[in-house]
């Protein structure tokens, strides 16, 4: 049971890097990715957890990007970067920017929303782990402690939903920008649950092939964001491509309902993975 998708206090997840090697062990899994938003800073803890949970670790990490369409619309894209050399420097960048942008951007939401609603800056400090990148995960909860929603879900779909005048976009670096820095960086490009409606527009199919020929390393089907009735469609197209099929829970803890080993990835697409990557698997 392999799962490569799932994500710690590092980010917007609940469980620190210790649980969630502990819970991808009571869930049955041999393999779990650790893949926070746009951070590595769980890596060093989950590496040390391996041997006690006796579960393998894939290091990973969840890359905010953006796809601009022909008529100039941007669309968000998450790319996952496995395996890849942490002292490269345009993914070391990366990290730096998306953290500082991601605070100023979650104040300005904070700002626009204690307009209308009791909630402080504070409130989301007493959320965010130091140093994780803040983002509406983290406004949700300090909505929630406040009383204000019942869930974390129910923020999103209320108050933090973009349809509203709250809503600030986040910065992004073109996607293929970051498929090129992952390579660079002897890492491997997983285009993370590529039909996500829910999170907003998707990308056209074609992108799909572009990606490919940037570089991109597999796709997400099995993903509980992927509509069940597109799974087989894309499945083909990704062999077309001669891209390899990924599946995983995406997995935050009690953020979302989300349940390690949900959907899971084979183990020969795991073997292609690390073949030859900058970073090897950390076994028990
Ligand atoms: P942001 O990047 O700040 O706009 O926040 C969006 C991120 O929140 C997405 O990447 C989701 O993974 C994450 N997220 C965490 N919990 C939830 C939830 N309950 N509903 C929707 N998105 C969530
Ligand atoms: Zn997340
Ligand atoms: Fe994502
Ligand atoms: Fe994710």
């Amino acid at each position: 049971m392999i799962d490569l998708h799932a994500h710690t206090h590092c980010s917007d997840g609940t469980d620190t890097p210790t649980e969630l090697l502990h819970e991808a062990a009571v869930a049955g899994l041999t393999t779990v990715g650790i893949t926070d938003h746009d951070t590595i800073a769980g890596w060093e803890e989950a590496a040390v957890a391996v041997p006690a949970s006796g579960v393998s670790l894939v290091r990973g990490m969840e890359v905010t990007s953006r796809y601009t369409t022909p008529g100039g619309r941007g669309i968000s894209v998450h790319m996952l970067a496995y395996l890849f050399d942490p002292d490269a420097r345009a993914l070391a960048k990366h990290r730096a920017t998306m953290s500082s942008s991601r605070e100023a951007r979650a104040r300005e939401i904070v700002d626009r929303l204690s307009a209308d609603v009791d909630i402080s800056w504070a409130d989301v400090e007493a959320v965010l782990e130091d140093g994780a990148p803040a983002g509406r995960p983290h406004i949700a909860d300090a909505l929630v402690a406040r009383g204000v929603v019942p869930d974390r879900t129910a923020a999103f779909d209320t108050l933090l939903h973009p349809r509203h005048p709250y809503y600030v976009p986040q910065y992004a670096p073109d996607v293929f920008d970051v498929i090129e820095w992952i390579n660079d960086a002897g890492g491997r490009a997983v285009f993370a649950h590529p039909r996500a409606y829910t999170r907003g527009s998707v990308v056209p199919p074609k992108a799909l092939a572009e990606f490919a020929q940037a570089g991109l390393f597999g796709v997400e089907i099995w993903h509980r964001d992927n509509p069940e009735s597109q799974r087989a469609a894309l499945a083909a197209q990704a062999e077309s491509l001669g891209l390899f099929p990924f599946g995983a829970s995406d997995y935050h803890g009690n953020g979302k309902p989300n349940r390690l080993g949900e959907h899971t990835t084979a183990p020969h697409t795991l073997e292609a993975l690390a073949h030859g990557a900058f970073l090897e698997v950390v076994t028990p």
